[in-house]
């Protein structure tokens, strides 16, 4: 049996991947920081909580990590657990750099001190390529990071490489683009839009209220993106690759399309931070703008191209932008009862 740790077990993609991973088997150890209990909702909403050996472990305690690599000796580490918030990251730079870089050195030296047969996947992130320098990115695109949380993901993502080269340890990278669900945080822009329309419908709430609407993701379903970590990280070689759909939407689009299925059609008046999105049928202000959810320094754009992990590895994608909106609304409904 395989023995697998996945640190952040309580965060979106720890439970799509610890799902699969105990479909095939694998005995799967959930590293949890204290204090984060309240969010295993993720793991009973996908009912596998049970199957999950859960342990504390706080990223940026060595002593901590060491003792755990040493005693379990694990074939896989999946490194999930991050500060993970972009917007988060410009307020709290330190912390996210501790979170993020010494927290994934931390594994990386305990891997090469205690168990270096151990294969590590870092949870790197299209955000390092910030101020894109090419049009789609790829593997050999330069990075231009534009955020705390950016750089921080970065520096790990150096370190994961330096391990591989100079140590010869398995540790590689997937460089995932942004990737939402059911389960995704409530402040990252799809949730935060889904829940808010989904609380407008039901009364709750006046109107959404968000930031830059003309920024543009590639977006895709964390489901089928963890089935790339699991690619990557079982492949015969360690390499790093670029996760995507190599599709783009804008803030605006995705507004507009899980709108609809709220019934409501969306007429855009105004420009910058007086636009509104008003509902043609009501009149109703749906959407608003305001400076407070701009950012520092804004990553206009990130689009991937997946052709590596899709010609070299196999992969392959179930959901489309509009499957992912779908499913998202269609289970914001149920999400205050899970949360
Ligand atoms: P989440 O924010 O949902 O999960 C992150 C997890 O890390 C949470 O369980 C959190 O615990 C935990 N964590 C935070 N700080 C620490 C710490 N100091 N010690 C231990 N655990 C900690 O992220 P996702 O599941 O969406 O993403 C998984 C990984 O992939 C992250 O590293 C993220 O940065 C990266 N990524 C995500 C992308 C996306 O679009 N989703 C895109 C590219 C990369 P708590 O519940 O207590 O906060
Ligand atoms: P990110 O790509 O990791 O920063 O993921 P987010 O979902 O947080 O943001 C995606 C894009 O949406 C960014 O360009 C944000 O500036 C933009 N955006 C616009 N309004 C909002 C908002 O209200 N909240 C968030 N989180 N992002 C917003």
């Amino acid at each position: 049996m395989k023995k697998t740790l996945v640190t952040g077990i309580s965060g979106q993609d720890a439970a799509y991947l610890s799902k699969k991973l105990l479909n095939e088997g694998h005995h799967v150890v959930g590293g949890l920081r204290r204090g984060a209990e309240r969010t295993l909702w993720r793991l009973k909403s996908l009912d596998i909580l049970n199957d999950i050996e859960i342990i504390d472990l706080e990223l940026t305690e060595l002593s901590e990590i060491l003792s755990i690599v040493s005693k379990y000796k694990f074939d896989y580490i999946y490194n999930l657990a991050a500060m993970s918030f972009v917007g988060t990251s410009f307020g709290q730079p330190i912390s996210t750099a501790n979170t993020n870089y010494i927290g994934a050195l931390n594994i990386l030296e305990s891997i090469k001190s205690v168990n270096p047969d151990s294969r590590f996947y870092q949870a790197s992130t299209s955000e390092m390529f910030g101020k894109v320098q090419e049009m789609p990115q790829k593997e050999s695109t330069p990075f231009y990071p534009r955020s705390p949380y950016g750089v921080s993901k970065l520096a790990a993502h150096w370190a994961t490489i330096n391990y591989r080269e100079s140590y010869g340890l398995f540790s590689c990278s997937g460089i995932l683009f942004n990737h939402e669900s059911p389960l995704r945080g409530s402040e990252f822009v799809t949730q935060k839009i889904v829940l808010g329309l989904n609380a407008i419908k039901n009364g709750l709430l006046d109107k959404v209220v968000l930031g830059n609407l003309n920024a543009k993701r590639d977006w895709g379903h964390a489901d089928d993106y963890v089935s790339a970590m699991k690619l990557i990280l079982e492949n015969n070689v360690a390499e790093d690759y670029v996760v995507a759909t190599g599709n783009l939407f804008s803030v605006r689009e995705f507004c507009e399309l899980a709108a609809k299925y709220f019934d409501f059609e969306i007429n855009w008046v105004g420009e910058s931070s007086q636009e509104k999105g008003i509902d043609k049928k009501s009149g109703k202000i749906i959407f608003e703008v305001s400076k407070e959810f701009y950012r520092p320094a804004e990553v206009d754009i990130l689009h991937g191209d997946p052709t590596l992990i899709e010609t070299k590895l196999g992969w392959k994608r179930k959901h489309t932008f509009e499957s992912l909106v779908l499913d998202m609304c269609e289970n914001a409904k149920n999400y205050a009862a899970l949360n």
